[in-house]
């Protein structure tokens, strides 16, 4: 008890001494009478001060201590205004029931008072000592009665009301024991779920719906089991930044309740300001101070407490009281214990629905991971690289770019939300520079929070693309070949937000995971492109080479049945070519055999047409779409160019010019042959009769069978 409570204590435990003494003298009965209404005036006004006038009795939680001596002594005066119990009954009757009553509350009073009533009365009904008339010893009941049950009822209705509460809080406590191990049991089923965005969602409100309608419970509880006229709670309204606060749930009378406040404001203010609850009293009807109420309410009292868990704040819960003295101390203690409880529940579920979101996105991590790794070609690998990041990171816009082989320029091979940028876009790694080429460049990470305040837009990837404006933050990561940390990374990747809070450190470890794998995956599509090319081109011409051609023969002739257009084979042999070699040495013959392929290649259409290495000094060339007429015509062409070449042979000596001729063969397809087989056989007789006619001509199996 504090000092001052004590003084008042003892102060009315002195005056009930002294008017109870006085009934020791039973003739002066009048002059009793008058000194223990001039005294009962003092417990009088103490009753008084602490049931209208709370505010210092309240600060100094006197009320309910105050309220229970005056009873006492208002008894004690009743007993004396009649003339006093015998001896020193009184006093000591007074002092016991007195402190008794302050006690435990009436269901154990009672018994005491009874004891107390029959031990002093007792003596005197059984003749030990002087009788008692019968109306004194029934007032001196009644006195005892009084003053032991009422107080303590009173006590019992508090306790009742807290014993409510905390049942309730120990209830709601235990639903989250159960929630904490249906949480570790549910764990493993969690982490082998698949999520989108929709199950994201859909978890989220589910757990928001949750914690709205414990805190609606919390509400009516403060409601039913406190004086107070209202109960709400405002939190933040979910926008990052914001300074306001929503109701979101209130109990009580809601009639002149504002929905949205500024939490650095009024009362809100000074509850978030202190962290500990604040009490307004007498409010008047336009005090500023009550920003959750329009201006003309009424109201007695308002105390706002801070919901704030291991220092971190989550909301207010107001209460409204109609007259000052409804804030009691316990009160003030049940509604510090529902924020208390609240604000771990909040934090409870704040922590659950992060712990999902972080499975969630590690989740997301984990199949980005795998999807990239899947891919063995560059472009795919892209273009997974940007589908997936925004899984697992939020994120705006994202693109991809890779340094060319000489590390001079850079190109976007995939990009997302960038409006203006197209992939293929080209930009140079050195000359003045954007972020990308930075970060190659330094081979570091690029971190760009500040971008709401900086002056010039960012230029990200080259000064043709130029700045790119409305970004708010943006992260930009070098990738690098696997092991490959002593060589410069081999293209960068920028992720980029238009809102939102800033990219965060575990975004960037988690991006940075990613892009190992984008290493990784890309050294192995580059290891399978070269194996595969290897397999299918002919190295010294770099045309395709003759596994590759009776491949591509095959599905071309497959898809001209399905067209119905012809298709037309061309067999090249070079005429007299072991003579070339024989006059001019072989690396000769390699440069004639060259020049040929060049010449095929730029005679077949790019892309449908192939142009293949047969072996040694055979060529073939399938045509698309093409019959054995349109074919002689190409075929003529090739010739015409071929002999027109002139090629220099020098040994150190002078050099010599020759010109080289070769003989064609044509096959058409399905004229001629079904089957590819059948379509070389009969392409390889056309060309045996070009050479049989002398060389350097062009012979079509058509015309072969129609001669013979
Ligand atoms: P024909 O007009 O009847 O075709 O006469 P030819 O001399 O061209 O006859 P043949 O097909 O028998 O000769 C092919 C020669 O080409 C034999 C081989 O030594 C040579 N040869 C094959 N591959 C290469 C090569 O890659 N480089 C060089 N320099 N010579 C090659
Ligand atoms: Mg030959
Ligand atoms: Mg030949």
């Amino acid at each position: 008890m504090d000092p001052p409570a004590l003084a008042e204590h003892s102060l009315l435990i002195i005056i009930a001494v002294v008017v109870a003494a006085g009934g020791a003298d039973p003739d002066r009965a009048a002059l009793h009478a008058a000194r223990a209404l001039a005294l009962g005036t003092l417990p009088a006004i103490l009753f008084v001060r602490s049931m209208r006038s709370p505010s210092q009795a309240a600060r100094r939680g006197l009320r309910t201590p105050l309220w229970v001596p005056s009873i006492i002594v208002l008894s004690a005066v009743l007993v004396q205004a009649t003339g006093g119990a015998t001896g020193i009954l009184s006093p000591v009757a007074f002092l016991a029931v007195g402190a008794a009553s302050l006690g435990p509350g009436s269901r154990r009073v009672l018994p005491w008072a009874v004891l107390l009533i029959v031990i002093l009365l007792a003596p005197a009904v059984a003749g030990w000592t002087a009788p008692i008339p019968l109306a004194k010893g029934l007032l001196f009941a009644l006195g005892v009665l009084l003053c032991s049950v009422v107080p303590g009822r009173r006590i019992d209705q508090e306790r009742e009301k807290h014993e409510r509460t905390r049942a309730r809080l120990q209830e709601l406590d235990d639903e989250a024991g159960g929630l904490r191990v249906e949480t570790h049991n549910a764990l493993p089923a969690l982490r082998k779920q698949s999520y989108d965005h929709g199950d994201r969602d859909r978890e989220l409100q589910a757990a928001a719906r949750e914690l709205k309608s414990d805190i609606a419970q919390a509400c009516d509880l403060l409601v039913s089991t406190t004086s107070a006229r209202a109960a709400s709670v405002y939190r933040p309204d979910g926008e990052q930044g914001s300074d306001r606060l929503v109701a979101v749930a209130t109990a009580g009378d809601d009639r002149t309740l504002v929905e949205e406040v500024e939490a650095r404001v009024g009362i809100f203010g000074a509850a978030f300001k202190a962290g500990t609850p604040v009490c307004l009293l007498s409010p008047g009807p336009n005090d500023r101070r009550l920003v959750h109420r329009m201006g003309t309410a009424r109201i007695g009292a308002v105390l706002a407490l801070p919901l704030v868990d291991n220092e971190r704040p989550s909301g207010v819960i107001v209460l409204d009281f109609d007259k000052e003295e409804d804030v009691s101390p316990a009160c003030r203690e049940q509604a510090g214990n529902v924020a208390g409880f609240l604000a771990r529940l909040i934090a409870q579920a704040v922590d659950l629905s992060a712990l999902r979101e972080g499975m969630r996105e590690n989740h997301a991590l984990y199949e980005a991971c795998r999807e990239v790794s899947r891919h063995v070609h560059l472009a795919d690998i892209a273009e997974a690289v940007v589908d997936s990041a925004n899984a697992f990171v939020h994120l705006d816009a994202c693109a991809l770019a890779l340094c060319n082989s000489t590390h001079d320029t850079m190109a976007v091979v995939s990009t997302r939300g960038f409006d203006s940028l197209s992939a293929e876009t080209t930009f140079s790694i050195e000359s003045r520079e954007g972020l990308l080429a930075q970060a190659v460049r330094h081979g570091t990470t690029i971190d760009r929070p500040d971008l709401v305040h900086a002056h010039h837009p960012p230029i990200l990837f080259g000064q043709e693309t130029g700045p790119i404006s409305g970004l708010t933050s943006l992260l930009v990561l070098p990738v690098w070949a696997p092991g490959g940390e002593d060589s410069p990374p081999i293209g960068a990747l920028v992720v980029a937000r238009r809102h939102g809070p800033n990219f965060d450190e575990e975004d960037a470890d988690r991006l940075e995971v990613l892009l190992h794998q984008v290493g990784a995956a890309m050294s192995n599509g580059q290891l399978f492109a070269e194996h595969k090319t290897r397999g299918i081109t002919d190295p010294m011409t770099g045309l395709s080479n003759h596994g590759r051609f009776q491949e591509v023969l095959e599905t071309k002739i497959a898809s001209s049945t399905r067209t119905g257009l012809k298709l037309s084979l061309l067999l090249i042999d070079i005429d007299h070519f072991k003579s070339i070699n024989d006059n001019y040495g072989h690396p000769m013959g390699d440069e004639v055999i060259k020049r040929l392929a060049g010449l095929l290649e730029s005679v077949g259409r790019t892309g449908t047409d192939l142009a293949a290495r047969y072996g040694g000094e055979e060529f073939c060339l399938v045509l698309d779409g093409t019959d054995a007429r349109g074919a002689a015509v190409v075929a003529d062409r090739l010739r015409d160019l071929f002999r027109e070449h002139v090629f220099v042979h020098s040994d150190g000596q002078r050099p010599k010019t020759f010109h080289c001729t070769m003989s064609i063969g044509i096959a058409c397809y399905p004229d001629d042959g079904g089957h590819p087989a059948q379509l070389i056989e009969r392409a390889d007789q056309a060309l045996y009769l070009s050479k049989q006619n002398g060389r350097d001509a062009t012979t079509c199996y058509q015309a072969l069978r129609a001669s013979a």
